[in-house]
């Protein structure tokens, strides 16, 4: 069993930016994230909306992040967690690996998970030409074909970064409008190399013939009914994130999304227990509002650690 003051789930911006305002305040901590630290902002190729930077990589800010909050003297364990008891006045959190942690305050930061498309092939082609985080997948594709799936932020930057790399990028939105930025679709609609359909959803990704990879992807346009395939080496699936909070169903109060419910100042239903960053309710999913998050949850933490010492 190990003890801390201060548990947090979750290495992303807002469970970095708690961890170091809880050191620096002087409350041991914690910090168990079952991926990379950074979150969802390791897998952005650019942040240009973030304070203070004009343009940095996602990876650059995350790792700068993680030093800071290990530099404080925050522990960073790479260790999922598979099971929570949060009602007790000491909580406990255990992990995929077997170890047990216990403290008085637990600041739930897990950001959320990437939506799947829920069409025939993408299941079987996951890891062989599907992919869900184009930075990471993009330089196998040098030189073919893609398509990314979605009209938000994501998807935009993802067609771009890959149009950086790909022979051709082929982008399909439901809509005949996109939810991204203008910034981002003005340049999109500048790339020679990238073509926008829209009002178009996927509905089979097709192995290639002979080989288990993604050899084509059939689309449908919603206004005609009328289908294509379009023959592409990868498929970058960008329709959003969800809520990833089984883990604390029937303890924390959820809504009907699945999003922890906490107002601004993080607190949930739970004495001790906090929800920051893109896992709570809240109406602007940013970086910038995951780091705030931290903050104030570090800050509404160590009161409450403070009041019960
Ligand atoms: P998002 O904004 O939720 O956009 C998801 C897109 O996927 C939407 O265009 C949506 O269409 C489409 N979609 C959803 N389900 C679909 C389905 N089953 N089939 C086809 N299309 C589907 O998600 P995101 O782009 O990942 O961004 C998440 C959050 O991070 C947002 O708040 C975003 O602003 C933020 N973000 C910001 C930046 C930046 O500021 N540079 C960069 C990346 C992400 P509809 O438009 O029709 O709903």
């Amino acid at each position: 069993m190990e003890q801390y003051d201060a548990i947090i789930i979750g290495a992303g911006p807002a469970g970095l930016t708690a961890a170091i305002y809880l050191q620096r305040a002087g409350w041991r901590t914690v910090v168990l994230e079952a991926y990379v630290c950074g979150g969802q902002m390791a897998n952005t190729p650019e942040i240009e909306n973030y304070p203070g930077y004009s343009r940095i990589s996602g990876v650059e800010l995350s790792t700068s992040l993680y030093n800071q909050a290990v530099e404080q003297g925050a522990r960073i364990e790479f260790d999922g967690v598979s099971a929570v008891r949060l009602y007790e006045a000491e909580k406990t959190v255990e992990t995929q690996s077997g170890r047990t942690f216990r403290a008085r305050a637990v600041i739930v930061a897990n950001g959320a998970k990437r939506r799947k498309l829920g069409i025939p092939g993408e299941e079987e082609l996951a890891g062989r030409g599907v992919s869900y985080c184009a930075t990471c997948d993009g330089g196998f594709y040098k030189g073919k074909h893609t398509l990314v799936v979605g009209g938000g932020n994501t998807a935009v930057e993802d067609a771009l970064y890959l149009s950086n790399l790909c022979e051709r990028v082929h982008i399909i939105h439901r809509r005949d409008e996109f939810r991204a930025g203008r910034v981002l679709t003005d340049a999109l609609q500048k790339r020679e190399n990238i073509t926008i359909h829209y009002d178009t959803i996927p509905v089979e990704i097709r192995q290639a013939e002979g080989k288990p990879m993604v050899g084509e992807i059939e689309v449908e346009n919603v206004k005609t009914g009328g289908r294509t395939g379009i023959p592409v080496q990868g498929v970058f699936v960008a329709v959003g994130f969800e809520p990833d909070n089984q883990l604390f169903a029937g303890q924390l109060t959820l809504d009907p999304s699945g999003y922890i419910v906490a107002g601004e100042d993080t607190r949930t239903n739970l004495d001790g227990v906090f929800a920051a960053g893109d896992t709570r309710t809240k109406t602007l999913r940013q970086i910038v509002t995951a780091a705030g998050d931290g903050a104030i949850a570090a800050f509404e933490a160590g009161g409450y650690l403070a009041a019960q010492a």
